[in-house]
């Protein structure tokens, strides 16, 4: 029998109140029905967000250390259960069993940083400019956050922008994407025995549209943290302009690597294997263009391809899989689109381009790793976010060309470069517009103790991870004691 899963609101696991579902499938095996999930209502969010507001006047008095107290205890059950999510992960979305694993340590790091936080929340204390008198800035949780995820990091992602805001004092309104319930759910429970107190992580499964929607431009919402597409955050950014509240995007990519002719060839074979075909191609930080010094441009070629040929699809939880399936029907589907552009805009196809024949991959939704080259800079396979297993090749003269050619996209998210020389790479480090940049690494591996988000149209400027995510969950307060026991006025009796 298909089990039913539930949202959780105020501590307990209901249905929803429409009484709809949808159900959750592998996407290596569609046949393999994971679980079904409540299809959420405006009056189920209102209901979650009621109880995160009401806890929220609880848990905002709760000291810091002792919410780093749970954090830590959420790490712990997370490192206990780590292989229990790792496979129900890639069951759920595809990647393969050593990334599903990746993708909890994630988790586990973000929730050990969090609980040392809890010791920090540094504020500054300086000096004030009249006699008598101190100034001091600290930080405070600000109310009720929205969260958004989608479905590639169905747990870190999740934990990135959880764990800070609970830490800081927030509460939480939960909405998982619809490819991944499962994973969202089985860490909130996990959260939940951690011993948070009810409503301050509330989940609500559903639509964007409705339950994302709903959240986004609630009176009752005081910011949303949201990772997903560009044109999705876009939309968001406006609905949730209505009430003036704080929002983070941490949106797509088209992320480049550039190899140098007197580049390590073949460090940077694997870093742009791993880069590339790692997760199906369905990162943020996905390497999408290869840039190649035309002096090593064919023989690199030649030796990627050979490479990529060698990758074996495959169900993520087979030892023998290098590659995952695709999430779901319509993202096979552009992929299969942008395949045609490719031909289309004139690129050269060198491997792949399409969906797989073997009898033992016709039930999921594969798509063989795929490479063009000759690609020029303005191509649509060049430019615009594919998230999927292809890869396009360009060519460079020099580095500066190079650069310029990785700076060509709306988006900045990650970029990668590979050279020996020190010079060169200090001069990529000052010249790339990304909020990432990797020297001899490619363009995925971000730390869950540093920085990361992008700039241009991945973002609006926050950035989720290690100390600068507290930023955007607590706001600054200003506070002045005076203790000369008269009317002291700034700018006014000091001048
Ligand atoms: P998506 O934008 O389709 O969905 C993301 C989430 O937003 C889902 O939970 C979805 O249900 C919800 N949503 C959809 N419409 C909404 C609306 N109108 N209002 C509120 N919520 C709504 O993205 P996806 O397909 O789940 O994920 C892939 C995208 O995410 C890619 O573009 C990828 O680059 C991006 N991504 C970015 C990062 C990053 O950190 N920059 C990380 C991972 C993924």
């Amino acid at each position: 029998m298909t089990t039913k899963f539930k949202n959780l609101i105020n501590g307990k696991w209901q249905d929803s109140l429409t009484g709809e579902s949808y159900e959750n499938r592998n996407p290596a095996n569609w046949n393999d029905v994971i679980g079904t999930f409540p299809l959420s209502s405006i009056e189920d969010v209102n209901l979650a967000v009621k109880s995160a507001r009401i806890a929220f006047e609880k848990w905002r008095l709760v000291p810091a250390p002792a919410r780093g107290e749970i954090m830590r205890k959420i790490g712990d059950l997370l490192s206990l259960r780590k292989e229990e999510l790792a496979r129900e992960m890639t069951r759920e979305m595809g990647k393969v069993l050593a990334e599903t694993r990746g993708d909890v340590q994630e988790g586990i790091d973000t929730a050990y940083y969090a609980a040392s936080e809890g010791r920090r929340l540094f504020g500054n204390t300086v000096p004030s400019e009249l006699p008598n008198k101190f100034a001091m800035a600290i930080r405070v949780p600000i109310g009720v956050a929205g969260i958004i995820t989608p479905w590639n990091f169905p747990l870190a992602i999740p934990t990135w922008k959880m764990f800070p805001a609970i830490l800081s004092g927030n509460t939480c309104v939960f909405k998982p994407a619809m490819d991944t319930p499962k994973t969202a759910t089985t860490l909130v429970e996990i959260m939940m025995e951690a011993g948070l107190p009810d409503g301050v992580v509330n989940i609500v499964h559903g639509k964007g549209s409705v339950v994302g929607n709903t959240i986004v431009t609630h009176n009752d919402v005081d910011l949303i943290s949201f990772t997903g597409s560009t044109l999705v955050g876009k939309q968001l950014s406006k609905d949730a302009s209505e009430t003036l509240k704080r929002v983070s995007l941490e949106l797509g990519g088209k992320n480049a690597q550039i190899v140098m002719d007197d580049a390590d060839l073949d460090l940077a074979l694997e870093g742009v294997l791993w880069g590339a075909f790692g997760t199906t191609g369905q990162r943020c930080t996905a390497t999408s263009r290869l840039i190649l010094h035309e002096k090593i441009h064919d023989k690199f070629l030649e030796m990627l391809s050979i490479k990529t040929k060698n990758l074996k699809l495959g169900d993520g939880l087979l030892s023998t899989s290098d590659v995952g399936p695709i999430i779901n029907e319509a993202q096979r589907k552009s992929v299969q689109k942008y395949v045609e552009i490719g031909i289309k805009e004139g690129a050269n196809l060198i491997c792949g381009g399409k969906i797989p024949n073997q009898k033992e991959l016709q039930n999921g939704w594969f798509h063989e790793p795929t490479i063009f080259a000759d690609v020029k800079p303005n191509m649509r396979i060049a430019t615009e976010e594919i998230f999927g297993p292809v890869l396009s090749v360009l060519k460079c003269k020099s580095l500066e060309e190079g650069v310029n050619l990785l700076n060509n996209t709306i988006y900045g998210l990650s970029s990668s470069v590979y050279t020996k020389d020190v010079n060169k790479a200090f001069q990529a480090i000052r010249d790339i517009q990304a909020g990432i940049t990797y020297i001899n690494v490619p363009t995925i591996g971000a730390e869950a103790h540093m920085p990361f988000g992008g700039v241009k149209q991945t973002g609006n400027g926050h950035r989720e991870g290690g100390w600068t995510v507290y930023d955007f969950f607590t706001e600054w307060k200003a506070i002045y004691i005076d203790y000369s026991g008269k009317l002291q006025r700034a700018q006014i009796d000091n001048y």
